[in-house]
């Protein structure tokens, strides 16, 4: 037996911060001999991971193994004060590939401190975003991943706020937000949840679809927490089967009936289409649009300063215009998914990859 239908979750897969994050990275190594470096892994997916290792990028969840003056990427999950100010000192070019959408959370962390605040952050112990956010006020900062640390928060001086990583699932969420305000009525809240579009857009598809259909596929990895909060919303509709696959390959042969598709924020589209036509249901695919997203991120500031200056450079010392298109309006031609396809080595207006360090 095969699946009857598939219905296909949209939004899915790579949101704007991923999208930035990956072709920054990709940018990198264009702008640089490899190897570029890359603190932790750009984003939760494998296939990510390993396409910028063909190309010469060294992930370390250290700073200190960078070699003095070689470039080094901050990955999109946000990293602590400390690993930051360290990286810049090392003498090399820096550039910090985090989520604007987790620094508005640091940014709000670090105000709420230093107007004595006690935060309470919900969150997940050791996920690299928790642990970035964290230590930027760690003093004042509680993780919250319970009813009960809610309790001991509650034991400290106030005034207290409530924020939260931004990957959670909505439940996840919207349980804890709802005790700590039972617990503590007048705790300060961000007007909008700390919850990205992205997270709750991809779960509000899957949250249709899921209740109606006989198995849930979830694309993406284990350590990646909008693809576990995934999983979760599917199993709290009442999905009889959800499972979470990094790829084809770990799908059984078994599914039948309506199967709903997804893929967290760091998985490619191109895991999705090889899931599609392993399933290869007898009725087709039908596409369930949610929303639409149009969230656009530029480069961080720090690479848009680097292709600046090479392109004055080569403009000026060659003569030439071989770069005229390296530059933002250039980012925006361009998709993470073509970054990472096989045909990807020459971008946009260029001849070929140019080397400077
Ligand atoms: S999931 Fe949300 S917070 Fe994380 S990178 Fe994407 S947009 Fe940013």
């Amino acid at each position: 037996m095969s699946a009857q239908r598939v219905v296909l979750a949209s939004p899915r897969g790579f949101c704007a911060g991923v999208e930035k994050a990956i072709k920054a990275l990709d940018w990198m190594t264009r702008i640089f001999d490899p190897p570029v470096f890359c603190y932790h892994e750009i984003v939760h997916n494998q296939v990510v991971v390993n396409h910028f290792r063909s190309l010469g990028v060294v992930f370390v969840d250290d700073v200190a193994d960078v070699p003095r003056g070689a470039p080094l990427m901050l990955s999109a999950h946000g990293s602590p004060p400390h690993v930051i100010d360290a990286a810049r000192s090392s003498g090399g070019a820096v550039v910090d590939a985090v989520c604007p959408l987790v620094t508005k959370v640091h940014h709000e962390l670090k105000v709420r401190a230093r107007k004595g605040y006690t935060v309470l952050y919900v969150g997940h112990e050791g996920h690299e975003e928790a642990v970035g956010t964290m230590a930027v006020a760690p003093d004042a900062v509680e993780l919250i991943q319970s009813t009960q640390d809610i309790d001991r928060a509650a034991q400290r001086t106030g005034p207290f706020a409530l924020l939260s990583q931004t990957t959670l699932s909505e439940d996840e969420w919207s349980d804890l937000r709802e005790y700590a305000l039972a617990t503590i009525p007048d705790i300060w809240m961000p007007n909008r949840s700390d919850l990205c579009f992205a997270t709750t857009n991809r779960q509000g598809a899957l949250r249709v679809i899921a209740s109606s259909a006989d198995s849930v596929v979830v694309i993406g990895s284990a350590n990646s927490s909008n693809t576990v909060a995934l999983t979760d919303v599917a199993r709290s509709v009442g999905s009889p089967r959800v499972l979470r696959v990094n790829g084809v390959e770990e799908l059984p042969d078994d599914l039948e009936g309506v199967v709903a598709v997804t893929a967290g924020a760091s998985a490619p589209e191109s895991l999705v289409s090889e899931v599609l036509d392993f399933l290869s249901p007898r009725e087709g695919v039908d596409t369930f649009e949610f929303t639409t997203e149009d969230e656009y991120f530029p480069p961080p500031p720090e690479l848009r300063e680097i292709l600046r200056a090479l392109c004055a450079v080569l403009d000026v010392g060659l003569g030439t215009a071989r770069l005229s298109g390296f530059d933002g309006q250039a980012d925006r031609e361009f998709t993470a998914a073509q970054v990472l396809s096989p045909s990807s080595r020459s971008f946009p207006g260029a001849e070929g990859p140019v080397a400077v360090g």
